[in-house]
Order: structure tokens, then sequence, then C-alpha cells
């Protein structure tokens, strides 16, 4: 099925991102947490795709088997950088041609320094738009796209941040998918700017808990947002217990999904860093609104 159709269906899909692993281990690590998340019966999942294209073949070899090996829905993400548009369609025809009909078309970023400045391939695309049509143009994709609540790093306002959202989803994308969040707020705001817009694209809220102190600053850089103050003052007061700092993380993602589903979000998008069991204490935190 398309992801796409899945997400405009009454109620809210929910949903784990992998990475690819670099290793065997990693590898090991990855295909024991999809046993352990595959009975939860997520809609789909999804497989980024390695900073500077390096997980090129890993992402299309897991998303396939992952296709054919298991009972989840696979979607691939796949990014611009260091690639031409030829081995673009040389991705894009081999995920099509092991059946993979759901692509997340993502810029991606610099490898190496992430915030260091996006050098386009000299015959490769220059943003996320151009991979969305490239995809819609080569066949039958449900294609995704990235949505940033508080604006992506490299706009330079929250105006010119939300025109471009809308113009990738004009390009043909069938929803979105947030970078991560803290603050419900921050959603709510982006939906409805798009909303104003005049943009219906469904957008998923991507979340992630704290697990540990050194998360608020990962996500920090990850998304050029700053954590919401007042979370980070209750983290803070129990930095040095590492039992009472995850506990808290996985109460208040629980608790800012379950706040997210009330206000009738499409879906959750649980972005496990190849984990399960972060995932699924949040997960059972929502069982009533699950099965709801
Ligand atoms: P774009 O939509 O191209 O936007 C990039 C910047 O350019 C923005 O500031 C935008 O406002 C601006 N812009 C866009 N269009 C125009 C235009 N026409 N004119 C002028 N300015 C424009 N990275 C990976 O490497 N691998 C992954 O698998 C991956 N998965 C992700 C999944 C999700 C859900 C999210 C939220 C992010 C993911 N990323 C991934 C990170 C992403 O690649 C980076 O955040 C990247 O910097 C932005 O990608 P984008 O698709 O939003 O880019």
């Amino acid at each position: 099925p398309a992801i796409g159709d899945l997400i405009r269906r009454p109620g809210p899909t929910f949903s784990f991102e992998f990475m690819p692993p670099r290793n065997r281990e990693g590898e090991q690590l990855l295909w024991q947490t999809i046993r352990e998340l595959e009975p939860l019966r997520p809609d789909f999942v999804s497989i980024t795709y390695g900073a500077g294209g390096s997980t090129r073949d890993t992402t299309v070899s897991v998303t396939e088997r992952v296709a054919t090996e298991t009972t989840l829905l696979p979607m691939a993400h796949l990014t611009a950088v260091n690639h031409s548009i030829a081995e673009l369609r040389n991705v894009i025809g081999r995920l099509a041609g092991a059946g993979i009909r759901n692509v997340l078309a993502v810029r991606g970023d610099p490898p190496g320094d992430p915030t260091g400045e996006w050098v386009q391939h000299p015959d490769g695309v220059l943003y996320a738009e151009e991979l969305v049509r490239l995809l819609r143009e080569s066949g039958d994709f449900s294609v995704g796209v990235a949505a940033f609540p508080y604006k992506h790093p490299r706009s330079d306002d929250i105006e010119s941040d939300t025109r471009n959202f809308v113009r990738k989803c004009r390009a043909g994308a069938d929803f979105a998918i947030t970078q991560m969040f803290f603050d419900a707020d921050e959603y709510l705001r982006l939906r409805d700017r798009v909303a104003a817009a005049g943009c219906d694209t469904p957008i998923v809220p991507g979340v992630m808990p704290v697990l540990r102190m050194g998360t608020i600053a990962r996500a920090v850089q990850l998304s050029g947002a700053p954590f919401p103050p007042a979370l980070l003052e209750r983290f803070e007061r129990i930095a040095g217990d590492d039992a009472a700092v995850r506990a808290l993380g996985i109460d208040l993602c629980g608790e800012m999904c379950r706040r997210l589903l009330d206000e009738g979000v499409p879906g959750i998008h649980f972005i496990t860093m190849n984990r399960s069991t972060a995932t699924r204490e949040v997960w059972q935190r929502l069982a009533a609104s699950v099965s709801a």
C-alpha cells in the first residue's frame, strides 16, 4: 500500500524509523529490534539514508529485506547528497525493482559537518523538491518529505521555510514527517502555518524520547531548535540520576504523544535509534489511544 493513503485514513498511523547498520554487530542489533517491534504491528517502518549517501547500498538492501522477510511495510529514505541525477535514478530503479513503493525524499546534509556548506553535485539536484519530482516521474511512488517545526536550521525565517515546504508538497509529496521536537506547540504552529498557506499535506510528527542527558545536546544539534527551557530545567535537576532521566524522558514523550493524538495528528513516527525498549515503553503509555 501507499503510505500516503494509510496516513489519510481515519485514525492515526504508528511507524518506526531505523538506521542502516554500519557493521555486523549493528546488523544483529537492528534485526533483533525489528523482530521485537514487529508484533506491535506498526503501519510502516522507515530506513534512513546515511549522511553523504554513504549507506546507499545498505539502505536499499535493508529496505528490501524488510519487504521480503517481515510482515512490515518499509519506506526507504533517499537523499541528494553526492549523487548525480543518473545515480539517483539508479537507486530509484533498484527500489522499484525490489517492489518498494514508498520513499521519503530529503535533501540530506553534507557529510562530516552537517551544518557546513551544502554543495550541489555538478549533475545532481539542489533541493528536496527536485527529488520529489524525480521520484514522481520515475514510477508509482508514494513520496514523503521532511518538515521542521522550528524551521529548518538553514532557513532565514519561518515565512520562507513555510513557502519552500509548501513548494515541495505541491511538487508531489503525499505526506510529511517532522524532525524531532519536544514541545507539542511547535508542531501545532507548523501545522497552522502550512494550513494557512493553503496546503493540506498531512504532517506526521516524528518523536524520540530523551533517554540520557546527551540526547538533549544531540537533539538541539539535529533540529537546530532550542530545547524547551522548562523541560531542560526538570532534566537538569535530576541530571546525576540516569534512571530518573530516562524515566522522565519516557514520561514526557508519552505525554506529548497523547496531546498530539488529542489534537488529531495523522500519525506518530518513532525514531528508534535501532533499539526497541524505549519505543515499547512509550507505546505502552499510548496503548489506550492506539486501540481507541
Ligand atoms: P529541502 O526541502 O531541500 O530544504 C533545505 C533548505 O533549502 C531549507 O532551508 C529550505 O527552506 C530551503 N529551500 C528549499 N527549497 C527551496 C527553493 N526552491 N528555493 C530556495 N530555498 C529552498 N538526512 C539524511 O542524510 N538521511 C536521512 O535519511 C534523513 N532522513 C530524515 C527524515 C526526516 C523525517 C527529517 C525531518 C530529516 C531527515 N534528514 C535525513 C535530514 C535532512 O536531510 C536535513 O535536515 C536536510 O538539511 C534538509 O532536508 P530537506 O529535505 O528538508 O531539504
